[in-house]
């Protein structure tokens, strides 16, 4: 059964879609907290320790590639716990968080104080230049 949630570019053709370890369980392809049980599978890549992505893809900034929120133990939001993000061809070092993907280091994010993801990066530290 296949997920489409990235409709938009798994009908790219031309996608080359690379297989990444999950960073959220490590590859274990298990639930890294057993909140369910010891032996659940891991929600990310449902207990395949890997995730198809399309390039170009960069390593977390938010998450700084864990896969974890970096405030609770849930999934990041950024990367859904991938640890890897799928980002624009064009795309470069996001110049409002300086490539951190944290509100925290942005200056033109509103909330300084909090651990959310960039708003113009989306958390992933880089973004198409506009
Ligand atoms: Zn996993
Ligand atoms: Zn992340
Ligand atoms: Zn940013
Ligand atoms: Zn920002």
């Amino acid at each position: 059964m296949a997920k489409s949630t990235r409709s938009s570019r798994a009908a790219d053709a031309t996608a080359r879609l690379t297989e990444v370890r999950c960073a959220f369980c490590d590859g274990k392809g298990l639930d890294p907290f057993g909140i369910m049980s010891p032996l659940a599978e891991c929600q990310v890549c449902e207990g395949h320790g890997s995730v198809k992505l399309a390039e170009p893809m960069v390593k977390c900034a938010f998450c700084h590639g864990t896969g974890v929120h970096p405030n609770s133990r849930m999934t990041c939001t950024v990367c859904s716990g991938v640890g890897t993000v799928e980002v624009p061809n064009n795309a470069s070092t996001c110049k409002h968080c300086h490539g951190t993907g944290r509100t925290a280091d942005c200056e033109d994010c509103h909330f300084p104080e909090s651990v959310f993801p960039c708003q113009h990066c989306k958390g992933t530290g880089v973004a198409v230049d506009h």
